[in-house]
């Protein structure tokens, strides 16, 4: 790695750290993996959580998300298999299906919930990201977007690599979700067997990618790579050398990645988002940026004011 990097030449992102999504009871029994969400979570700034729900056994996941508030977040769910079906104190109701995508602003306060039905196979997969918001838009109308997959945008690049963009501009075509607070790039990129493939992210967003299938390595170096990795547990005594399924790579500075496929290929979400550097105040579904909001919103839900029309 040079000590200096010239400024006219693109810099790869270094990997800052390589995780194991962890096994994680959530809503009223489902068992998830979740990639980040623990603790401090500054360097994933202006995220907040990343859940893999993917399960193929239909009792770790039909009791579902029921009845609950969000308030100061967005969340976006995007399915793979499939169905969940969702509906809310503003008299939404619907099913996000397979390949589509929803994208909620909770701001000022929903109530909801949001329910795995699985496919006839059993299976329900998909992924569900928090984005913070901002204390200017902490108590914004709350808003549903819905895109089904038809109009997720696909690009392929010469070599096969092949990009739906979820959100954001990338490669000169946009996502279809757009009024975004944290301003994110999301794309669901597939690079063929024995690629090796640069992606853009532009600088001074954080950026992280999130394996789902196939497995490869991330960056340019060819040996162990020398950073912080994290097991799936205690019990996980061989921390991953390389990204495969539910690893998390979180990158550092840059302006690209890079990513050298496996045998199988790989798949994996790329997801990068301007920092929000505001102060978090967090509990459970409630991301406000102070105690008091935080302690003002418990109180509102008991007393039943947390719902506000205007
Ligand atoms: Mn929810």
């Amino acid at each position: 790695m040079p000590a200096q990097i010239p400024e006219t030449n693109m810099s790869l992102r270094p990997i800052k750290r390589l995780i194991k999504a962890k096994p994680t009871l959530e809503g009223a029994g489902v068992h998830l993996r979740r990639a980040f969400g623990f603790g401090n979570t500054s360097d994933f700034d202006p995220f907040l959580l990343l859940d893999d729900f993917r399960n193929d056994i239909p009792n770790d996941y039909l009791a579902g998300f029921p009845w609950h508030p969000h308030r100061g977040i967005e969340t976006i769910t995007y399915v793979l298999a499939g169905t969940v079906q969702h509906g809310d104190s503003m008299g939404n109701q619907g099913s996000i299906a397979a390949g589509d995508i929803q994208w909620m602003t909770a701001g000022r306060g929903i109530i909801h919930q949001e329910m795995p039905k699985g496919d006839p196979l059993g299976r329900m997969h998909g992924f569900q990201l928090w984005a913070n918001l901002p204390s200017s838009l902490k108590m914004t109308a709350p808003r549903y977007q819905e895109v089904k997959m038809a109009e997720i945008p696909e690009v392929t690049d010469d070599d096969g690599t092949m990009a739906r963009i979820v959100c954001g501009k990338f490669w000169g075509k946009k996502g279809p979700v757009d009024g975004i607070a944290a301003d994110p790039i999301y794309i669901d990129v597939t690079v063929p067997p024995g690629k090796r493939k640069k992606l853009p992210v532009e600088t001074g967003r954080h950026a992280f990618a999130y394996v789902f299938a196939g497995s490869g390595k991330f960056c340019n170096a060819s040996g162990p790579l020398a950073v912080p990795t994290e097991g799936i547990g205690w019990s996980d005594t061989a921390p991953p050398k390389e990204a495969d399924n539910r690893s998390l790579v979180l990158f550092d500075a840059g302006d690209e990645v890079e990513v050298q496929a496996g045998e199988d290929g790989i798949r994996f979400l790329l997801v990068s988002g301007k920092p929000l550097q505001e102060p978090v105040a967090w509990y459970g579904p409630i991301v406000m940026n102070t105690q008091e909001q935080l302690q003002q919103a418990f109180l509102e839900l008991q007393k039943g004011t947390f719902l506000k029309s205007q």
